[in-house]
């Protein structure tokens, strides 16, 4: 194993691990057999290989790499990022109450309605940018679990993650932060007092559109809910599969250079358009307009991330339109990969979060500013 002292990309790049001793591959192996054989006495062959819906190497080497860069005691792979979040929103128990922020991915909040419909848990929606409320809420109703998701997709809204933890704890609740849109590398949010943190995999930790996952780590490898987060991968089985925990390494190996790229990126196209004439707003917290810039500032370091939603002048159709007229940015969902993706949120969660209408959230790739830039000029329209 790589030493801790070693900078995040440097680990990073060595996927957090070594050559392989026996063959000297410098790229681990992927091993497909789910299952592992015993010796005539009947004992494993490899005591940490009994059956791979949790013996799985690449699983480890991927878990203990961002465990590292979390600052984490441990963490889990899960299938996908929803496979995260459910296990996370499961280890609390039937009954309570879970606070969520409102104006997150639409599919955590679609899920955490039905499932708590489902289960008895009475679900509370509240904005967590206005954080003194916020605590208030949760003073109030003795969460069992808060979940917040920074910065939030595709609002783009800080919430303060130290305020969060510090009223969560005093309430006994747990929190959980999804911070899909900072990666590791941005945000530490179990420095800032989080319990969990949790990213899609998906997005920019594979970061070329072609594997899912998820992953959760705990500042705590004792507590309640990590003992849950941990039986519940196992037991329940939401694994990833061999191919795309491989897929994940390979992809984690660049992070550090495309995040770079991408949020160098993210920042000037924001820049750039916040003035633009056909531009209502342009939402992305490295502007020092957004509100939540110095709070930003405070817990990201090394960029602001890859996304940024752009509020078209017009409303629904004028968005629409901008969509379809682009070149090269590619019209489709999902964020974090190398190639820009836009996507039109209202066509998709319509009125049941309050998103705008006329907000495109483009998640923005490693190319050329300069060709992103000219998409958009000729999508926008010049003057
Ligand atoms: N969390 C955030 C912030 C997301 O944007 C997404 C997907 O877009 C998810 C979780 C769910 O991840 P997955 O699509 O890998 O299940």
């Amino acid at each position: 194993m790589a030493e801790k002292s070693l900078h995040p990309d440097t680990l990073l790049a060595h996927a957090g691990g070594g050559v392989d001793p026996s063959t000297g591959a410098v790229v681990p192996a992927i091993l497909p057999s789910t299952t592992f054989v015993r010796d005539r006495n009947y004992k494993l062959t490899s005591p940490a290989h009994l059956y791979s819906r949790d013996d799985n190497d690449l699983f480890r080497q991927i878990e203990a790499l961002v465990a590292d860069l979390e600052g984490a005691a441990d963490s889990r792979l899960f299938a996908s990022g929803m496979a995260a979040v459910a296990a996370v929103v499961r280890s609390a128990k039937p009954g309570g109450s879970i606070l969520v922020q409102s104006g997150i991915y639409w599919g955590t909040t679609a899920w955490l309605r039905k499932h708590c419909a489902r289960n008895g848990i009475a679900l509370v929606e509240a904005d967590a940018t206005e954080i003194e409320q916020f605590c208030e809420t949760i003073r109030e109703t003795g969460p069992a679990l808060v979940l917040i998701e920074v910065p939030s997709n595709p609002g783009l809204a800080i919430a303060d993650i130290a305020k969060a933890a510090e009223a969560t704890h005093k309430a006994d609740g747990v929190l959980a932060v999804d911070a899909t849109a900072a990666t590791p590398l941005l945000m530490k949010p179990l420095a800032l007092g989080a319990d969990l943190v949790l990213h899609s995999t998906t997005k920019a930790l594979n970061g070329h559109s072609d594997a899912l996952g998820g992953i959760v780590s705990t500042s705590d490898a004792n507590s309640d809910a990590w003992t849950f987060i941990r039986e519940e991968r196992h037991d329940a089985g939401a694994v990833m599969g061999p191919f795309e925990a491989y897929l994940l390494l390979r992809g984690l190996r660049t992070l550090g250079i495309r995040m770079e790229r991408m949020c160098t990126n993210a920042q000037a196209i924001a820049e750039r358009f916040s003035t633009h004439h056909r531009v209502e707003r342009v939402l992305y917290p490295g502007l020092e307009t957004h509100p939540g810039h110095e709070l930003a500032k405070a817990q990201m370091s090394g960029g602001y991330g890859y996304l940024v939603s752009i509020l078209v002048e017009g409303g629904a159709e004028a968005a629409l339109e901008v969509a379809g007229r682009l070149n090269l940015i590619k019209r489709a969902t999902s964020l974090g990969g190398v190639e820009s993706l836009v996507e039109h949120r209202y066509t998709i969660e319509g009125d049941a979060t309050g998103v705008a209408k006329n907000l495109l959230r483009f998640s923005i790739g490693i190319e050329r500013v300069e060709d992103l830039v000219a998409d958009l000029e000729q999508a926008l329209g010049r003057k």
